[in-house]
């Protein structure tokens, strides 16, 4: 593998425009979908003291201990069981109010667009230095009307009305991505085979949870039955294995079965997996060529965290990251792919941008974990991912439904609007995404410190508009120098 700093840059001069297109979409600098919606599909109600708040239900155990334990797990999830006894599924948004909320939300997003495109691109184009020859093409896959819908929150299975929702979506024309852990599709035959009636366009498992490529051996070789007796073996509490194994069983029942739609893992980078990724990487692509890799560095800032991350791991990631750069432009330039990876040079660009910025350890890491990275709020166009979520909102019960508010699944108190989208028209809604959510993001207490989870900053526009401003300059110097703009 040839150095970073000697591979030449993209060539986005060349004379054809289609020549140029496919090599922006290679680059993955824009999408053919215009706006994301993502939704936590499974708010209900958890009592604290005598108020009721909103809390996320799930059927799995993410934590590091159980009673003082260890679990095994590297994390700890505040949605798992054994944080949230009592939670009732009754209290789940019914169907008809989330197909309603969707509804608005979609026409929301739509009428967005002129705005966008009369205001914001225009503005973004002259700021961030886009030669009027890309920024054409950009404005063209643009026009793609398409919306992404990722229904989220842990098990979205467990809802009820899961496949009309998906179904719902899919009938107005935009594409329906399921995020879950596949337990459900594993433990019950029969809303499999519902699902592969109609499926959704893409099937995401979180693949964080991998714990070494021992341990992807195992699970690719042995039988399906094998695999699913060791899942019944893992006990309740170990809910990041049992997550680990639904996903993978999933994986080879797809990889013959066409009826399924595309898998994505959606890969935190920690360090627990450091040191095994690039093996993981490979062996992934090798024996799961029906899976695309989402990897990004595990997430602190959002909940006021520190970095995870030490000295020797900021060395790793930053190979790591150079290699994935060099990976886009051998791909831009005609060669193939090492990895089955989503590509966003954007992206990796950005946390490169904040190893040439800053030689404190502290910093970089907490930078790399989303501090002053990236931030939804920051201007209108940066939040093109409307996310629909949790609010702290006290709430009566028998009156009102959980979840359902515009606002951030991972930072609750910075851009979540009070009202809810089944009670919300397509006009509030508009507002919400480019002034309500700027307004609420500059208005907060202890506004997030920011993100850089890849869905929330979308496309290189939503991550340019965004960006922290002590990288800018670095940032737009790297993207001249390995893009050519
Ligand atoms: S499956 Fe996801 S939402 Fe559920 S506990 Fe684990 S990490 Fe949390
Ligand atoms: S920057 Fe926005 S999208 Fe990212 S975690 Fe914070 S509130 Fe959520």
């Amino acid at each position: 593998m040839q150095q970073l700093s000697e591979l030449k840059s993209v060539d986005l001069e060349e004379k054809s425009e289609s020549q140029i297109t496919e090599k922006i979409k290679k680059l993955g600098l824009v999408r053919e979908a215009f706006a994301a919606i993502q939704i936590d599909m499974n708010p209900v109600s958890k009592k604290v003291g005598d108020v009721k708040y909103d809390a996320t239900l799930c059927d799995h155990n993410c934590t590091t201990v159980l009673n003082g334990e260890p679990t095994g797990g590297n994390y700890t999830c505040p949605a798992a069981i054994s944080l949230n006894k009592g939670l009732n599924p009754k209290d789940l948004a019914p169907t008809e109010k989330i197909i309603q909320g969707l509804k608005s939300s979609l026409n929301g997003i739509l009428a967005s667009r002129p705005e966008f495109f009369s205001t914001i691109f225009p503005l973004y184009c002259i700021e961030n230095k886009i030669p009027s020859h890309i920024s054409k093409i950009y404005e063209s896959i643009l026009q793609e009307e398409t919306i992404e819908v990722n229904l989220f929150g842990g098990s979205p299975e467990i809802h009820p009305g899961i496949l009309s929702i998906i179904q719902d979506i899919q009938s107005g024309g935009h594409k329906a991505h399921l995020t879950t852990t596949g337990k459900r599709m594993m433990t019950n035959p029969k809303f499999l085979e519902s699902f592969l009636e109609n499926p959704s366009d893409l099937l995401a498992f979180g693949a964080d949870d991998f714990e070494s490529v021992e341990f992807l051996k195992g699970c690719f070789s042995m039988s399906l039955d094998d695999l699913k007796d060791n899942w019944k073996k893992t006990p309740w509490y170990q809910g990041q294995r049992k997550k680990a194994y639904e996903a993978i069983y999933i994986t080879r029942i797809a990889k013959d079965n066409k009826k399924f739609p595309p898998i994505l893992y959606n890969l935190v980078v920690h360090p627990g997996n450091l040191n095994e990724i690039y093996e993981i990487f490979d062996y992934l692509t090798e024996h799961a060529p029906n899976v695309v890799l989402n990897p990004y560095p595990v997430q602190t800032a959002f909940f006021g965290s520190e970095s995870e991350y030490n000295e020797s791991h900021l060395q790793d990631l930053e190979k790591l990251i150079d290699t994935i750069i060099a990976e886009h432009i051998h791909y831009a330039n005609g060669g193939q792919l090492r990895w089955n990876i989503v590509t966003r040079v954007h992206y990796w660009l950005m946390l490169k941008s904040v190893y040439l910025n800053f030689n404190n350890t502290k910093e970089r890491a907490n930078m790399i974990g989303g501090e002053n990275l990236w931030t939804c709020y920051k201007a209108p166009g940066a939040g093109r991912c409307v996310q629909v979520a949790s609010s702290q909102t006290k709430y009566e019960e028998g009156k009102d439904i959980p979840g359902g508010h515009l606002g951030c699944f991972w930072n609750s108190k910075t851009v979540n609007d009070n009202r809810q989208i089944w009670n919300m028209n397509e006009n509030e809604i508009k507002n919400w995404i480019f002034d309500g959510r700027v307004e609420l993001g500059n208005t907060a207490k202890n506004p997030c410190k920011g993100c850089g989870f890849p869905r929330m900053s979308f496309d290189s526009i939503s991550l340019e508009i965004g960006l922290g401003d002590t990288i800018r300059d670095t940032y737009f110097k790297l993207r001249k120098e390995k893009i050519g703009f």
